[in-house]
Formats: C-alpha cells, sequence, structure tokens
C-alpha cells in the first residue's frame, strides 16, 4: 500500500537512504520492531490543489499545487516551495523525504516537508506573478503556521515571490508571524538567509578539505546554476580565495577562466532576469556554450577542468560520463549545493575513483538551518547581525560536517559521508518516532 508508480526521483532519494541503513539496522532490531522503514516513506499528510488565477489577457490559468508534510517527529514541519514546470509529485516526495533527513542533520527542531506548483514563473510579468503566489497561497494557509508548517523558497521562489505570499497570507489569516522564511530584512527576514545556503556549502567544503589538511586558497572550482545557492556559493568561493570558473542556466554554460564576476551575474539574474548569453557580452573573454552545443550525454560545466565540483542547479545534473572526465580531470572533491544533482551512478564511479565527495543534504543544509535561525529572531522579536547569523551558519556546518564524519567511522566506513549523513539524520527521527508511538 505504500508504493507510488512513475515517483523516479522520490525512489532514487529513498533507494540511497534505505541502502545505506543497512548497517544501522543490522545492529538495532528497534527499527525493525517499530516498522520505521514503512512509517518513514509514507508522508504524514499530502495536499495537492488547484490553482486558478488569471493571465494578463485575463485569461484563467489553471496549475496543481503541492504541499507534502512529511515527518514531523523532531519538530513543525520544515521545507521549501518549488515553482517549475517539471514539478510533479514524484518531485515533491523526493525533496520532502531528503529535507526529513537534513533538518535532523542541522540539529536543529524541524520536520520535514516539501511543496511547490508546475507553474512556470519564466516569462511571466510581476502582475501574473503575484496574482499566481496570491491564489496558490488562497489554499495552502490552511495548512501552515508558525507552529505547524513554515515554507520557504527553492527553484523559481525567491524573495518575490516570498513577499507575495507573504502578503497573501497575512490577509487571510489577519496573523504577521514567522510562517514563511526567506522574508525580506524589512518585514521579519534575517541578515545572511538568501546567502545562507551559498554560503553553507562553502563552509562545507572547507570542512573535508581540512580533514585532508587541505583548503580552498587557490583552488579552481566550477559551479553549476546561476541562481540563489550558484550565486553565494561562487561569492563565498572568492572569499576563501578560490577561484570560481563557471556558471550555468538551463539554456547554456559560462566559462571565465579569470573566474566568474559575481557583480555581473548578480545584476543579470537577480535584477534583469536574464539568460546567462548576457554574460558573455559584457565580458568577452568568456565563453558562452548554449545547451545545443553540449557534448551528447555531458553537461557542459563538468567538463571544464577543476580541482572542485560544485553541483547547485537541480536534481540528476551530473552523470557517470560526466563524473569520468571530472576524474580524469583530476578533481578531488565534489560538494553538492543542489538536492540531488549527482546520480547514483555517478557518486559511486567518484567514490570508486576516491574523490571525496559532500553529499547534498548535509552540504546545503545551511539554507533550512538559517530558516530556523530566521524563526528564533522572528520568536523573539530580536534581530541578529548579518556576522552573528553567519558565525552561527559557519558554527552550524561544522557541527554537520562532524556528525556526518563521526557516524562515518562508527559504523567502519570513516570519510563516506553519504553513509554518516544518512544514519546520522535517520537514528534522530527514528528514535524520537518510537519515542512517540504509532502516531
Ligand atoms: P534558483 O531558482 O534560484 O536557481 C536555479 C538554477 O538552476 C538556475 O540557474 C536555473 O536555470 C537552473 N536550473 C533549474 N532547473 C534546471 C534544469 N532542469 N536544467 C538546467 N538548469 C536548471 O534555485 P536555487 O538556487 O534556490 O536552488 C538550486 C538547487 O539548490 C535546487 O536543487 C534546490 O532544491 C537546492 N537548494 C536550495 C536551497 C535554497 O535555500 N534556495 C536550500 C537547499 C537546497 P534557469 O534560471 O535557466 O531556470
Amino acid at each position: 500500500q505504500i508504493c507510488s508508480p512513475g515517483q523516479e526521483e522520490f525512489y532514487q532519494a529513498a533507494h540511497e537512504v534505505l541502502h545505506s541503513l543497512v548497517p544501522l539496522m543490522e545492529e538495532d532490531n528497534r527499527y525493525d520492531f517499530h516498522n520505521i522503514l514503512e512509517r518513514l516513506v509514507v508522508p504524514e499528510r499530502t495536499i495537492i490543489f488547484r490553482v486558478c488565477w488569471i493571465d494578463d489577457n485575463g485569461k484563467v490559468q489553471t496549475n496543481l499545487g503541492y504541499r507534502v508534510q512529511f515527518n514531523s517527529a523532531i519538530g513543525q514541519y520544515k521545507g521549501g516551495l518549488r515553482f517549475h514546470p517539471t514539478v510533479n509529485l514524484g518531485i515533491i516526495k523526493f525533496l520532502g523525504f531528503e529535507q526529513i533527513f537534513k533538518n535532523a542533520l542541522t540539529g536543529l527542531q524541524i520536520g520535514g516537508a516539501k511543496g511547490g506548483s508546475n507553474f512556470d514563473p519564466k516569462g511571466k510579468s510581476d502582475n501574473e506573478i503575484m496574482r499566481f503566489c496570491q491564489a496558490f497561497m488562497s489554499e495552502l494557509f490552511k495548512h501552515i503556521g508558525k507552529t505547524r508548517d513554515v515554507p520557504a523558497g527553492d527553484i523559481g521562489v525567491g524573495a518575490r515571490e516570498i513577499g507575495y505570499l507573504f502578503g497573501e497570507y497575512k490577509k487571510l489569516t489577519g496573523h504577521f508571524e514567522g510562517v514563511i522564511t526567506g522574508k525580506a530584512l524589512n518585514w521579519g527576514g534575517s541578515c545572511a538567509r538568501k546567502e545562507a545556503t551559498g554560503y553553507g556549502t562553502v563552509y562545507f567544503a572547507e570542512n573535508i578539505l581540512a580533514k585532508y589538511d587541505d583548503a580552498l586558497k587557490g583552488k579552481i572550482c566550477t559551479v553549476s546554476g546561476s541562481g540563489n545557492v550558484a550565486i553565494y556559493t561562487i561569492e563565498k568561493l572568492y572569499e576563501m580565495e578560490a577561484i570560481p570558473v563557471t556558471c550555468s542556466d538551463s539554456k547554456g554554460t559560462i566559462y571565465h577562466k579569470t573566474g566568474i564576476d559575481v557583480n555581473s551575474l548578480k545584476a543579470i539574474k537577480e535584477i534583469n532576469h536574464q539568460s546567462l548569453e548576457a554574460y558573455s557580452q559584457v565580458h568577452p573573454d568568456s565563453i558562452y556554450t548554449p545547451v545545443s552545443h553540449y557534448s551528447e550525454g555531458h553537461h557542459q560545466t563538468w567538463s571544464i577542468p577543476c580541482d572542485i565540483a560544485f553541483p547547485c542547479a537541480t536534481q540528476n545534473e551530473l552523470n557517470l560520463e560526466d563524473a569520468k572526465i571530472l576524474v580524469a580531470n583530476g578533481c578531488i572533491l565534489v560538494n553538492e549545493g543542489a538536492n540531488m544533482p549527482t546520480t547514483p551512478e555517478a557518486v559511486e564511479y567518484l567514490k570508486t575513483n576516491n574523490v571525496l565527495f559532500g553529499p547534498g543534504k548535509a552540504a546545503n543544509a545551511g539554507g533550512v538551518a538559517t530558516s530556523q535561525l530566521e524563526m528564533s529572531q522572528n520568536a523573539s522579536m530580536e534581530n541578529w547581525t548579518f556576522d552573528e547569523v553567519d558565525i552561527k551558519l559557519r558554527q552550524i556546518m561544522r557541527n554537520i560536517f562532524d556528525t556526518a564524519y563521526d557516524t562515518s567511522k562508527e559504523f567502519g566506513v570513516e570519510g563516506d559521508l553519504v553513509t554518516g549523513a544518512n544514519i546520522a539524520g535517520f537514528r534522530k527521527v527514528a528514535d524520537s518516532m518510537i519515542d512517540q508511538g504509532a502516531v
């Protein structure tokens, strides 16, 4: 009764986690006795709803909205909203499932959820985006609340969308409360939330390298994506004296050998919402490769020689063939900023070729951790400075790394952070489920 036909990404995510739990399950039969695995792969609640909104021509458009409240064993539901035409139940379930363990790894009290819509924000006017967000919230508001479920952004949901969603929630409920994170600073947002996932990913890489007496300084880094996570990964890499040389979007890849100009990138993506082709016009010494020119079966970003690869765009964007090129080019670390960007075959190949690997559920947990810091500030009516939040973020990433590393050691696979992160996240959630009985 728990089968979910056609949900490939969810099966992929579940398989990866369940596979790495084998050593724990063999050691402790309580999890089996309490049927934890079967309970864990079924969301506590799945909400699917119609979203009707009016486009600029006055025509009614219809999309599907989702909120999957996956697990609340350790805290209220927390996880982002994704607006992208590829969104379906399988995608939201994979993201929600990953979120359970990621949130547990942060050491904070937050359960796992995810939501979104197959709405495509690209090419829509501001007014259309606003009307869609209002229509989406007119259903979602019934299921969320500051101690119940607190959404945030993800692909296609940035500062603009969060503003419209929050405005509608406030209008419908009459409550100005911390019901959503990623808010603007003027109305309850936290300093460093926008930067947190990218910065946190770089802090995670810093910890991995330090374990092997290495550092980011001087490392050539390839980054995919050019959204929230990619931009602030690139920004922090410069602060660590590394050299980020690529970025990409759904239409192509930029290779800028002397280093990506992060200010140009912000202007193109955050302000003007343009395609990356515009970057090569501003920087004629960079190379723009459109997707139509990628070699078959490859993502152009991973064919650029690098020391460290940061996949920061979307799921399954780094495959086995890409991994082979990375290994051949001498890459020493793949550190995931996105959720599940590396295919299982690629992860295996990297592992067998001694490439270090930072799994997304640990490496990109800085975003949700800082969302929880935003919730703390909202609850206590405080505003922490950028530096205060950044220091906490860096410490949280250190703790996540230590937890994943120490757990890998405990189970005899020292340095295997996939196994370490999965077991550590699972154990916290599963033990809490046992404590709370069959609910
Ligand atoms: P954004 O929407 O800000 O940026 C996404 C980037 O990825 C864009 O450059 C986009 O290109 C590209 N992209 C998206 N889908 C595809 C696709 N199918 N093929 C090629 N390129 C694609 O999203 P975020 O930066 O917020 O999220 C990126 C990843 O990080 C996601 O996996 C997300 O789940 C994960 N993540 C995000 C967190 C956050 O705090 N924002 C927290 C933790 C994880 P284009 O603009 O052309 O569509």
